[in-house]
């Protein structure tokens, strides 16, 4: 390693979520059969009207405002308040290359604790140490679906009460699927308003919650509560690199010295992007059926994988949003043990090795190493077709095993393939 490398980067690696994409398709390349549950991205097209919009503006080609584009950030102001009855002016709307990208100068600007439910998304943690900011992760138990509560919030800031944090709050969840009940949101923002705890809502699969019923925590802390969300997820558009802040104006501090690092870094998003986004947010019924499509689909999906895995005592939270489950292995513990798999790492190398299914590791979400929990992403199939088939042939019907096998096919046999492979480790065994 070199000498001048940045102590903070020292010791990390290409983020675990984009090195398995790039390891699956590689060795999909080699022609290996390879089934795509490790990474995770929105199986969907684009919506034909945002589809268009680029079209339309693919010639727009000035710099931006460092903000974002105002009629953007009207048309998303405008969608948040018909969607979620939540006010928001334009101007405390930060537009970014992706909320990933505005996650990481907020912890640049933001001079306090990052405090984090375990498990959480692979990337909060590493860009926190990037900054050099003190990470913490706070427990949870899988008996309340690995979500935080206010009392596990509450013990924390109760040992130094003044100490400035950010908590990073993500719902639909992202390992788990599982979401917040507004009981649990209402208790969660009480000790955060009682502390002054910022909360960064990370609500970028909010709009596939499964019977979309996305409710935001800023219904209840909503002057310290700063929103995050983008194209990424619900409009299938994670390439396209669009996120988003919504700041209330108390926390205006954190957005002016956000557009500062934006004006000196990124300097602003991508003109035809920010063009063609506005179409995704504004009042359109093609685009709100897209949406309940995706969500029927993506239930549909979700709960057929869970109870299969759930009936070989492969337990998870039912999901309740997005496109993620979070097996635990653990039943079959002393078995993978005889086989020399004790961690979550193990695991997933041997499955992919063994049967081409992909998975992550617990462990890259926080999880202990020896724990033998994992992420699945169930978003290995056809979606432009599953969508077509929604819209036609079951427009009026509810999604069926025949729907799953034309498809979601392959996916399903990667089930079936854990399974075998779990059952054959005990069957060698026994
Ligand atoms: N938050 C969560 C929980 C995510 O899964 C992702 C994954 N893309 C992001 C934020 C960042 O999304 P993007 O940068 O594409 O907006
Ligand atoms: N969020 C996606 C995932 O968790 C991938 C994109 C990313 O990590 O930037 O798999």
């Amino acid at each position: 390693m070199n000498n001048n490398l940045n102590p903070n980067i020292r010791g990390l690696k290409k983020s675990a979520t984009l090195a398995i994409n790039e390891r699956s398709k590689a060795l999909a390349a080699q022609g290996k059969q390879i089934y795509k549950l490790g990474f995770g991205q929105s199986p969907f097209p684009v919506p034909m009207p945002v589809v268009e919009g680029l079209k339309e503006f693919a010639h727009t080609k000035d710099y931006l405002d460092v903000r974002g584009l105002l009629p953007l950030r009207k048309a998303i102001s405008a969608y948040y308040q018909r969607k979620h009855q939540i006010s928001c002016r334009a101007e405390n709307i930060q537009i970014g290359p992706g909320s990933k990208e505005l996650l990481f100068i907020l912890q640049l600007v933001f001079d306090g604790d990052l405090l984090i439910p375990n498990p959480s998304w692979v990337s909060y943690s590493p860009q926190a140490l990037m900054v050099g900011k003190k990470v913490v992760w706070l427990s949870t138990k899988s008996a309340n679906n690995w979500m935080l509560t206010a009392e596990e919030l509450e013990a924390i800031c109760q040992k130094d009460p003044k100490r400035p944090r950010i908590l990073i709050l993500n719902y639909p969840s992202n390992p788990t699927g599982a979401s917040y009940s507004r009981k649990q949101l209402q208790e969660m923002a009480t000790v955060a308003q009682k502390y002054k705890v910022i909360l960064l809502s990370d609500e970028i699969y909010g709009e596939l919650n499964h019977t979309d019923q996305h409710l935001s925590i800023a219904h209840y802390y909503p002057e310290g509560t700063i929103i995050s969300s983008g194209l990424s997820k619900w409009c299938g558009a994670g390439g396209w690199r669009l996120g988003f802040f919504i700041f209330p104006d108390q926390l205006s501090w954190i957005i002016d010295a956000m557009s500062i690092v934006a004006s000196e870094t990124f300097t602003s998003t991508s003109a035809p992007i920010q063009y063609a986004a506005i179409a995704a947010f504004e009042e359109n019924p093609e685009i709100d059926q897209y949406l309940l499509d995706a969500q029927r689909i993506l239930r549909f999906i979700g709960e057929t994988i869970h109870s299969k895995l759930n009936s070989h005592q492969i337990n998870s939270p039912k999901p309740q949003g997005g496109f993620y489950l979070f097996p635990d292995f653990s039943a079959y513990q002393s078995k993978l043990a005889d086989q020399g798999i004790t961690n979550s790492t193990q695991l997933c190398e041997q499955l992919l090795e063994n049967t081409g299914v992909a998975l992550l590791p617990s462990y890259d979400f926080g999880r202990p190493s020896d724990e033998l929990t994992a992420r699945l992403s169930y978003v290995d199939f056809d979606g432009a077709k599953a969508l077509k088939l929604a819209q036609t042939t079951y427009q009026n019907k509810d999604l069926d095993q025949t729907f799953l096998d034309i498809c979601c096919c392959e996916m399903l046999e990667a089930i079936n393939k854990i399974l075998v492979w779990l059952n054959d480790r005990i069957q060698k065994i026994c």
